[in-house]
């Protein structure tokens, strides 16, 4: 099975667990009915097990998701069944298929109406790097007009890379810091993209 790679992210020490963040907590930080915590890691979690995806497909590799979504792979184990067709409600752009240079504009608008925070997963060759179409009407991977969190090589993808993708961008939202929405190099990011 292929494996997602992630960008757009500094780097973070793995824990000791590999997964979850989970440190010995200091003397006086729990006792019966209290728990202390960062403000960040409690958003954090609640973001990632309340994902909203908003999928844009436009060819094979749509038809993957489909398959993620169905009752065998259940998307919706991931508190993510939440599916919806307007960008204004969601939270994560999912691009499946070939994005023709007709296209770029309208996935941009897409993303553009999308609220902070907002992530992007490039599901498949096509959306990655124009896949076999490295054609002059093919947009050469919908990074050259948004900034994309995770790539899921495959063509197609299984099921199984895409969920291995979803799972990546939890990972990045549980651990993502409250103030990188607001950080010069996030606003020089999407400046870079033409985006405000
Ligand atoms: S990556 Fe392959 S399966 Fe996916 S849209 Fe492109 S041609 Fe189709």
């Amino acid at each position: 099975m292929s494996r997602p790679v992630q960008f757009n992210i500094n780097p973070k020490p793995v824990d000791r667990e590999g997964h979850i963040g989970v440190v010995e907590l200091p003397a006086g930080h729990i006792g019966d009915g209290f728990l202390a915590t960062k403000m960040s890691d409690l958003v954090g979690l609640g973001r990632k097990n309340s994902l909203w995806p908003q999928p844009f497909a436009t060819s094979c590799c749509g038809i993957e998701f489909m398959a993620t979504a169905g009752a065998h792979y259940d998307l919706g184990r991931f508190g993510a069944e939440r599916m919806a067709y307007t960008p204004r409600q969601c939270d994560v752009l999912m691009v499946m298929g070939t994005i023709a240079k007709k296209m770029a504009p309208v996935l941009k608008q897409v993303y553009s109406q999308m609220a902070e925070p907002r992530w992007v997963i490039a599901v498949g060759a096509c959306a990655s790097s124009g896949g076999i179409f490295d054609t002059y009407s093919v947009l050469q991977g919908i990074d050259q007009i948004i900034p994309v969190d995770v790539y899921v090589p495959g063509c197609p993808p299984r099921p199984e890379a895409i969920l291995d993708g979803l799972m990546k961008i939890q990972d990045l939202v549980g651990k993502e810091s409250l103030r990188r929405r607001n950080s010069d190099h996030y606003k020089a990011l999407l400046g870079s993209y033409g985006i405000e």
